[in-house]
């Protein structure tokens, strides 16, 4: 069920009286929902699943949802069509969202979601994280690193750091007037991550950190970085001895490099960070000294999922896009959907993707009762974002030589899904740890 906070931001989110009246039947509707509820009846029998759904990404559907999050749904779409889409191309060539976005976002309830009231987030469930994750991929913009933002860092602070640090960090990272990035990848380690080579050492309370970071989303905008050092070289494994750090942007010896001109993710800004000599107060370590590997591992299936979450979402946008694009192709006198290896094709793409659907919303389900391991996250995370690959090649080749223009939305979408089986752990580490967990389980 939904926090107050989150219905109020979703009401308050509707500007008009159409969107008001639908509200107020959607709200009727959820009180027959739980009345039926509790005289018995199936609770979800009226929500079809995307298989037997019109479209692959229909509000309305899929048992792991409810009717409040369908309205956020709605608001959370219409924010990406206003908000997000008209300016997309603008910050493509930019290589970056502007900062007003990130406050409207802060401004709708639409970051921090999974962050608890308490703590200055806006106290969502999983599954209103997971509408967040899809509406971005449906809307076919990558530009805006919210999802890294809300469920990847806010996370490291609300649940390791200090009663200090949630009050002076929370409430203006959910309100997006601080833009956060996490720095584990350095330009010598990206899949060993033990092998990290920036350090802290201490200097009378403080610590003094060097080194170099790569690649880290959102690290050109980024007011706060949470950043991976070594803080104990002598430490029995390298894992023993790695903690992180909070480090604010202006302070002295903290630099970013160039935004890094990448294949596609276009909007969104990935960039290089240096630490020279740069002074830290003890009360910019996060968490437990030396406990910094941990919390990663705790911490990495979230992001897992969420990448696995908007690979599937990806998949289902591709779909449709290329469903709608052979409906009105015309080749030989016929659309091109009166082919049958092209309807065969639409057959085979829907199959897979419907199976793929219903084992990532199983693991939403699954992390929202707290019981998403970290293999099965990997094995989310590894198939969703091979098969987005396998999805965007397929449709780009149904749209000929317009799939290859840049214009065409497909493009776009083939592009920014090859960058998903690289990061948050290639998917060459994800069968490590899958394999892992199978050989030693006997
Ligand atoms: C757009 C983008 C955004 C990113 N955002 C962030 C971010 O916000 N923060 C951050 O810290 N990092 C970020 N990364 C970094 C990303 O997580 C790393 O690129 C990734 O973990 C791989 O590390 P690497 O690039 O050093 O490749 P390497 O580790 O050098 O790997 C090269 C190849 O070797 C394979 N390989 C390595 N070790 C093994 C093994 N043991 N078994 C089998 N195969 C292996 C890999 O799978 C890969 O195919 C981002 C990367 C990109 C491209």
């Amino acid at each position: 069920m939904f926090a107050p906070k989150m219905l109020k931001l979703c009401l308050s989110g509707l500007r008009n009286a159409f969107l008001q009246r639908q509200v107020l039947s959607a709200t009727a509707a959820r009180l027959q929902h739980s009345q039926s509820k509790q005289h018995g009846e199936p609770v979800h029998s009226t929500r079809p699943e995307t298989s037997s759904a019109r479209t692959l990404m229909e509000i309305g559907t899929r048992r792991i949802f409810t009717k409040d999050h369908d309205l956020f749904r709605q608001n959370v779409r219409r924010f990406f069509q206003e908000e997000v889409i008209p300016y997309h191309s603008e910050w493509e060539n930019a290589g970056q969202v502007s900062r007003e976005l990130w406050e409207k976002a802060g401004e709708h309830g639409m970051l921090g979601i999974l962050i608890p009231e308490e703590c200055g987030g806006v106290g969502g469930d999983v599954f209103s994280a997971a509408v967040m994750w899809e509406e971005q991929m449906y809307a076919n913009c990558s530009g805006p690193g919210f999802p890294l933002h809300s469920d990847v860092v806010m996370p490291y602070i609300s649940n390791y750091g200090s009663k200090e640090q949630i009050e002076r960090f929370i409430p203006k990272m959910a309100a997006g007037k601080c833009i956060a990035a996490i720095a584990m990848t350095e330009p010598g380690a990206g899949s060993d991550l033990q092998g990290v080579k920036t350090n802290a050492k201490r200097d009378g309370s403080d610590w003094i950190l060097n080194g170099s970071k790569v690649f880290i989303t959102n690290g050109w905008m980024a007011d706060l970085v949470v950043v991976v050092a070594v803080t104990n070289r002598d430490a029995k494994t390298a894992a023993h001895g790695i903690s992180l750090f909070l480090v604010q942007d202006g302070t002295k010896g903290f630099q970013k490099g160039r935004k890094l001109e990448k294949i596609g993710l276009k909007a969104q800004d990935t960039a290089e960070l240096f630490f020279e000599d740069v002074r830290l107060p003890a009360d910019m370590l996060l968490g437990e000294l030396n406990k910094g590997f941990y919390y990663l591992m705790n911490e990495l299936p979230q992001e897992r999922l969420a990448i696995a979450a908007m690979a599937i979402a990806s998949c289902e946008f591709m779909f449709e896009e290329t469903r709608n694009y052979v409906l009105q192709r015309k080749a030989f006198d016929k659309t091109i959907a009166h082919l049958q290896t092209v309807q065969h094709k639409l057959a085979e793409l829907k199959m897979e993707i419907c199976v793929g659907r219903a084992f990532i919303d199983n693991c939403i389900q699954l992390h929202a009762e707290k019981h998403l391991d970290a293999p099965t996250a990997s094995m989310a995370k590894c198939w969703a974002s091979d098969l987005q690959n396998s999805v965007a090649t397929r449709c780009l080749q149904l749209h000929g030589g317009w799939g290859y223009m840049w214009e065409y939305p497909i493009a776009r979408a083939f592009v920014d899904a090859r960058v998903q089986p690289i990061y948050g752990g290639t998917n060459e580490i994800m069968k490590e740890l899958i394999a892992r967990n199978i050989v030693n389980q006997k």
